[in-house]
């Protein structure tokens, strides 16, 4: 490397690397961002930056030009990812990134390979009607949550930075527009393949499958049948992934086909929200009107969406056609073992059982009806197990999150009888609890709060500090505890909007 070329890359930016741009025409659109008049950027995640081995400094003082679009960084190759997918059950064969731009991708500190992308930075080809922006509110929001399910040990795309751009956005209100700063391990989707497939592209098809095979799953390349293979390890991480969610009350709220990850991240927080109450049914988008995304509908439309990945993929799986479709559904027949392993396993360490028996299903379940049916907060409830488990005297707080505290002595009595049969001590047990029990998630209610600051008054302090305090999310703060309360009444929030 010459002298002139090293201080370059000391400089620049971004170290990219551009694997995707290197991909055959179909896949994306090449398309540069469109300026905007006054960015000012609101936040840079300085932490994941120095993760993915950005030059911290030169973001600092340029982010608000980069992280807006009105500067290409060096070795940036702009493009729109094309894309199919089923939304709402309906199939839509082109897609494609219609407000995100990626920008390209880094190998950050652990030698894993990152995309970075703007949302909201202009039209693309594939925007149809759309004006390619995004409003303010939903960039916040996507920027707490996905940085929430991260520190909760959740598989999600990264936040990276939010820039206002200063220019107004047209939804049902004239709103203040923002660019949101993206970082996934890709963002190759279940539409990727449906894409390819609905234009009986074969030949890409498998240029697809070999490319996410060599970034998220290089382990399967001496597989016999690598892209049955594939199949399967996408399948078992989304269920691993949608078992998690429910396990800390998340309501994806857009689960099309075009918002499954082929890496297995949680992705696209436009409706999202966490329940308070404990409701199977809960809903909250204002879209998706015949629940068809609620609560306790993501498994069963994981799997539906896997099916539709399958359906994608036949053509590859095997030469033989009954073959293929023998491969594919064992494959979707295993999806409901694999999620119900991950979720009663998540649910066993909620209540603090490191051992299996087989009542534990029936034990889980009778809380949930329980805490259902009493209107409990799903993770104040939980947390609150966690103080009984070391201190019996914590009692009366837990039974306190029921409507009727004494609706749940049965369980309590049930419970300590099971843990009769467990050797973890009780402070051994309570802090384990308290590493998958987290006190703290962003609340609708607290978001809402943020939004509301920061668009109608410029304050970002309520940003901050809900950033600050659902970081870490397993410790008890103490300075932070309003932020664990449930809404009040009145402060409770109905519905989520995509923001679209
Ligand atoms: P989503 O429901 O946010 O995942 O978006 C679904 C599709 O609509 C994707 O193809 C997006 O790129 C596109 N889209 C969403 N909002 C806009 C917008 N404001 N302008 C253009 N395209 C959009
Ligand atoms: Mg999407």
């Amino acid at each position: 490397m010459t002298e002139a070329v090293q201080r370059k890359s000391q400089t620049a930016p971004f170290p990219f690397d551009n694997s995707y741009a290197r991909l055959p025409e179909p896949f994306f659109s090449k398309v540069d961002p469109t300026p905007v008049s006054e960015p000012w950027l609101i936040k840079l995640n300085t932490g994941l930056a120095e993760e993915l081995g950005l030059n911290t400094a030169a973001l600092r003082r340029d982010g608000a030009a980069i992280f807006s679009g009105n500067r290409i960084p060096e070795g940036a190759e702009p493009v729109a990812m094309a894309y199919a997918g089923h939304q709402f059950g309906q199939f839509v064969p082109l897609l494609g990134d219609g407000r995100a731009i990626l920008l390209g991708e880094v190998i950050d500190r652990t030698g894993t390979r990152r995309d970075i992308q703007l949302k909201g930075a202009g039209p693309t080809p594939y925007s149809r009607r759309g004006d390619g922006r995004a409003a303010l509110g939903p960039v916040l929001r996507e920027y707490i949550v996905s940085e929430a399910m991260h520190a909760l040990g959740i598989p999600a795309t990264r936040a990276l930075a939010a820039v206002v751009t200063g220019d107004p956005v047209y939804r049902e209100q004239v709103l203040p527009g923002a660019v949101f700063t993206r970082v996934a391990a890709s963002h190759v989707r279940v539409g990727t393949f449906q894409f390819f497939a609905a234009r009986g592209d074969h030949a890409n098809l498998r240029v697809l499958s070999d490319y996410v095979i060599d970034r998220h799953y290089p382990e399967l390349k001496t597989e016999e049948r690598p892209y049955v293979a594939l199949l399967k390890a996408v399948s078992e991480r989304q269920a691993a992934l949608i078992a998690r969610w429910l396990g800390v009350g998340f309501i994806h709220g857009v689960m099309n086909t075009d918002n499954m990850t082929i890496s297995g991240e949680t992705i696209d927080f436009g409706p999202c929200a966490f329940m308070d109450a404990y409701d199977p049914a809960k809903v909250f988008s204002s879209i998706d009107q015949g629940g068809r995304y609620g609560y306790a509908n993501q498994p069963g439309i994981g799997q539906w969406n896997l099916a539709r990945l399958a359906e994608a993929m036949l053509p590859i799986l095997d030469d033989d056609t009954e073959k293929a479709v023998e491969a594919a559904n064992d494959i979707l027949a295993d999806y409901g073992r694999v999620f119900q392993t991950h979720w009663l396993d998540g649910m066993r360490r909620k209540i603090g059982l490191a051992t299996s028996e087989d009542g534990d299903l029936a034990l889980v379940q009778d809380l949930l009806a329980r805490m259902n049916e009493g209107d409990a907060d799903f993770t104040l409830a939980f947390r609150r197990l966690s103080a009984v488990a070391e201190n019996d005297a914590a009692e009366e707080d837990f039974a306190s999150t029921f409507r009727d505290p004494a609706t749940i002595g049965p369980w309590l009595s049930a419970w300590r009888n099971r843990l009769t049969r467990e050797d973890t001590s009780r402070e051994e047990r309570a802090s384990d609890m308290r590493t998958v029990n987290p006190a703290f998630i962003p609340r609708n209610h607290r978001i809402e709060e943020v939004i509301k600051a920061t668009v109608e008054d410029g304050d970002v302090s309520l940003f901050e500090a809900l950033l600050e305090v659902t970081s870490r999310p397993y410790e008890d703060q103490p300075t932070f505890a309003a932020y664990a309360e449930p809404p009040k009444p009145g402060e409770e929030v109905l519905r989520t909007f995509c923001g679209t």
